[in-house]
């Protein structure tokens, strides 16, 4: 029984750590990212509307994400919990999730952030763009979505640190290590 957010900017390896610790929770890994690219992928109307907002390095707007997780959480498998990845990304987005959970009379356990170095980050994201192909991951979409995620995100642990939710996290090095450090940072 966990309600996870794991945060840390693009190239940090959220997506990687989330799919390890979520197994390891037993809890649905949800990653916004990754059913906006489902979405794109299948041509529904919501990939037709996040695509160009994607493609450009610019978050999906406030309603459409809200939404879309709101029906996400409220499905069976993440009675118990989640690992959220990508999510929130922003103010309303944070106070949304908020009333999501309390209306269930749930709250969050933890908020992890993977700390990481921006230099390496956008090497990162450069080689992965070789390897995966990623429309968002070109050296300017890449530098813009840091950019975004430094103004609007970023700033955000602030509020959850005040509520004794924040864990950081070293995000640098051996993928295993980073898993292992987490782990031990939750207690799990
Ligand atoms: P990364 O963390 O590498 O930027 P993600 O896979 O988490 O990549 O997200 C890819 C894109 O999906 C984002 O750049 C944004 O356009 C959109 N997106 C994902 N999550 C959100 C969110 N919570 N709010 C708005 N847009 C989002």
């Amino acid at each position: 029984m966990t309600r996870l957010v794991l945060m840390g900017p693009p190239g940090a390896g959220k997506g990687t750590q989330a799919v390890f610790l979520a197994a390891s929770l037993a809890v649905p890994h949800i990653s916004t990212g990754d059913i906006f690219r489902a979405n794109v992928s299948e041509g529904t109307p919501l990939g037709l509307e996040a695509k160009r907002f994607m493609d450009a390095g610019e978050y999906v707007p406030d309603s459409v994400t809200n939404a879309m997780v709101r029906d996400r959480i409220a499905a069976d498998d993440a009675a118990t919990g989640f690992v959220l990845d990508g999510y929130p990304r922003t103010t309303d987005q944070v106070g949304e999730l908020g009333d999501m959970l309390s209306a269930s009379g749930h709250q969050l356990d933890h908020v992890v952030e993977l700390i990481v170095d921006t230099d390496e980050v956008v090497q990162r994201l450069i080689e992965r763009s070789r390897i995966q192909g990623r429309a968002d991951d070109t050296e300017d979409v890449i530098r813009r979505r840091l950019e975004i995620y430094f103004e609007q995100t970023a700033p955000l642990t602030e509020l959850y640190a005040t509520q004794g939710l924040l864990v950081q996290v070293d995000g640098m090095g051996d993928v295993n290590d980073v898993t292992a450090r987490l782990l031990a940072a939750l207690g799990a």
